[in-house]
């Protein structure tokens, strides 16, 4: 009788492993719902890329969310590499988080989250990295509506180590104040946000021979974006 209980635990046992093994192989196998594969991302356009973005925003817009199963991408990521789709270079505000407002998930964006989206030497590495080193089919600055660092630069506030950081948001400042006189305040703030997008477009343009060559080469696109925080829209500068 013992026999048989013991033989039969080990029999429990060993399937379990079987099943846990099998469980295994197909989360490493099978492409996760809603992950960008390398063979899927490779074969995508920049505009089909910017079109994913779009769309994963209207699911936010509508609440539609995706369900991924993380556990899944985390398993298939480590048998094939990730393969996002897009870096995103936005402001470290807590409301413009691109991975939600977007309904992406893990492993389909590169984000670089920074006080008022400037991008400085090292942002631009990381930029570089994404496009050379991973195939992304677009970066995006996207700024957004309400910025703290942006207002901040607007109203000319400088402090500690945050005074080189708002030194790269001073000329958006300028251009808008010049541009338009007529708006007020926050509408005069938004646009400073656009035009330190723009300018961020502009260094990125400057600075690097890698996304220039890629941008000729139509093998991504650079673009600006604007996120409303108020409603969570976000508008695609295309
Ligand atoms: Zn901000």
């Amino acid at each position: 009788m013992v026999t048989l209980v013991i033989s039969l635990c080990l029999v429990i046992l060993l399937l379990a492993l079987l099943a846990l093994h099998y469980r295994k192989l197909f989360l490493r196998t099978v492409v996760p719902a809603h992950l960008f594969s390398p063979e899927q991302q490779k074969n995508l356009t920049p505009d089909q890329a910017i079109d994913a973005l779009k769309k994963g925003n209207q699911h936010f817009l509508d609440g539609d969310f995706r369900s991924f199963d993380y556990l899944h991408i985390k398993e298939y990521i480590l048998e094939h590499g990730q393969s996002p789709i897009a870096v995103i270079v936005g402001c470290m505000d807590s409301r413009s988080v691109p991975e939600i407002l977007m309904d992406k998930g893990i492993g389909n964006l590169f984000a670089i989250r920074i006080a008022g989206n400037v991008v400085d030497k090292d942002a631009l590495a990381s930029i570089e990295y994404g496009v050379k080193s991973i195939g992304v089919k677009v970066v995006v600055i996207m700024g957004h509506t309400g910025c703290g660092a942006v207002t901040a630069a607007y109203q000319g506030k400088h402090y500690g180590n945050l005074e080189q950081l708002l030194n790269k948001i001073t000329p958006a400042v300028l251009t808008a104040k010049a541009q338009n006189p007529e708006l007020e305040e926050s509408e005069l703030i938004t646009q400073v946000a656009i035009e330190n997008i723009n300018n961020q477009i502009i260094y990125i343009k400057q600075h690097s021979d890698i996304v220039k060559n890629a941008i000729e080469k139509q093998e991504i696109k650079l673009i600006g974006a604007l996120h409303d925080v108020k409603t969570g829209k976000i508008d695609f500068f295309t």
